[in-house]
């Protein structure tokens, strides 16, 4: 295989690819690929290219869209079979070299250490890989939490220490502060812990009963950064905050980083110590308020953007104007109505992101939309218990329900599939991303079945508008 040129057919595919497509669909999905290698499988004797590709939504889209065209242009040109592989790369690493300011000449600095990478550690395990600063659009409701944010990250233990951010809920404290511990996990040698405050109490708890202190001192006092989600969750527990004093003392006095967030000023926390809370008075505090207009329609584009869709203006301007109560809520509507356009296979025009604003609003409030939830009704809809959804039984209506189940639980909720095969009995996301597509076949060709989704849809708010 060493004799063809499969890089050249490769690039000669996406030309013809562009002219197939038109440059909008096509750089929608083809731009960020990248050649990787050619491989030659001797077991089975066959050839493939392995392209890279940055999301495994990427991935799935041009499979199901494209694979077949594209193989069949490889073969022309090379006048043999080439399989077609994608392996995901990401965006990550591209980005940040061009987004992110140049660490500081200073020798002590967390970003100086990039300069000379060893191996690229291990994503932490604490923290979300996607909440990264590149991620986070800043405008005037957070700017000043998030400079603070970068600065520390450069420079944790020497600015801004102990800091506190703080605000309602959806506003992106959590992400935020593990922006900061990821890019210094990323770019230091730093021992960095990111946790709850509920995790946090928990370890305490557990550890003072089976006479552990020392190994939770060791754990926590021999740190570089500590950062402790929602510590309005310890209030009125005066034995985990007293720990959290001498912890506190002990790394500030060690320089190391403290973040904390909160989702109300310091000083409004009731049943917590004096001595805590002139503490955190010591430090930074910057208060994240709600993304204005401006602020929502960017963040709606760029989440648009990672997940490879383009919206009309017409349709962001609308979500913009209409979901203003925080950025959680804010994707999580965009998210859903991305997913049931998708599922549906349908383009979002503004009519359809109009009839499902209106859902929204309509939707009981605060329903409870728990894959659990979604398992109990839609097993009883057809007859049928939680269990034989995420048992193994293999019937004919089991499986049906099953992936109607699936399918819905894509729509309603925002997790992954492979969170949907976790809550399906620990099932593999192909599994699911196949009865998805099995479901996705189904509705092109039973003209009943839609109505019957609905059906589900609504009988699941219902229930989850009362439990
Ligand atoms: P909080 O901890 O304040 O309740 P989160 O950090 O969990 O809020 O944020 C809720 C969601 O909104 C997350 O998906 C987060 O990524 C997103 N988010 C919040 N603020 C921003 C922002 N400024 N830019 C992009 N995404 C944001
Ligand atoms: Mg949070």
């Amino acid at each position: 295989m060493a004799d063809l040129d499969y890089e050249g057919f490769w690039k000669e595919t996406l030309i013809q690819l562009r002219n197939d497509l038109g440059e909008e669909e096509f750089s929608g999905w083809f731009s960020d690929m990248k050649y990787l290698r050619a491989r030659f499988d001797e077991k089975t004797g066959e050839n493939s290219i392995v392209i890279g590709i940055p999301s495994a939504f990427h991935r799935d889209k041009v499979k199901s869209r494209y694979q077949n065209e594209i193989i069949l242009k490889l073969q022309k040109l090379s006048g043999t079979e080439i399989n077609l592989e994608l392996e995901i790369i990401g965006k990550k690493a591209e980005k940040k070299e061009t987004s992110l300011p140049q660490p500081a000449k200073n020798t002590e600095s967390a970003a100086e250490k990039t300069q000379k990478p060893k191996e690229k550690r291990e994503k932490h395990p604490q923290m979300r890989d996607d909440y990264t600063f590149e991620r986070f659009i800043i405008g005037e409701n957070n700017n000043y939490a998030a400079n603070a944010a970068k600065a520390i990250s450069k420079n944790p233990g020497k600015a801004y220490n102990p800091f506190l951010i703080y605000g309602g809920v959806g506003l992106g404290k959590t992400h935020l502060m593990q922006a900061i511990g990821n890019f210094v996990h990323e770019n230091s040698d730093h021992r960095v812990i990111c946790i709850t405050s509920e995790t946090f109490l928990n370890e305490y708890i557990e550890d003072v009963r089976q006479g552990k202190m020392r190994e939770f001192r060791n754990k926590y006092r021999k740190i570089d950064v500590l950062l402790i989600d929602d510590i309005q969750f310890l209030t009125d527990k005066p034995g985990v905050q007293d720990e959290l004093f001498h912890t506190f003392n002990e790394l500030q006095n060690q320089k190391k980083q403290l973040v904390f967030t909160c989702d109300r000023p310091i000083e409004d926390l009731k049943k917590f110590e004096e001595r805590l809370i002139s503490r955190f008075g010591l430090g930074t505090k910057a208060d994240l308020q709600p993304p204005r207009y401006e602020e929502r329609c960017a963040i709606l584009k760029s989440v648009t953007q990672t997940r490879g869709v383009s919206l009309p203006d017409d349709v962001i301007d609308l979500l913009g104007k209409n979901i203003a109560s925080n950025v959680r809520d804010l994707i999580s509507a965009l998210n859903n109505l991305i997913n049931y356009a998708e599922l549906m296979g349908k383009e979002i025009t503004i009519e359809i992101a109009q009839k499902h604003l209106k859902n929204i609003f309509n939707a009981p409030r605060q329903a409870n939309l728990s894959m659990d939830n979604i398992i109990r009704v839609a097993s009883e809809y057809f007859g049928l218990t939680p269990n034989d959804l995420k048992g193994k039984k293999r019937s004919q209506n089991i499986v049906f329900a099953r992936q109607l189940a699936m399918f819905i639980g894509r729509e309603m909720t925002d997790n992954s599939m492979t969170e949907i095969g976790q809550d399906f009995g620990g099932r593999d996301h192909t599994t699911v991303i196949h009865s998805i597509d099995k479901i996705k076949g189904k509705l092109l060709t039973d003209p009943t079945l839609e109505s019957t989704i609905e059906n589900i849809k609504r009988a699941i708010k219902d229930y989850g508008a009362k439990h």
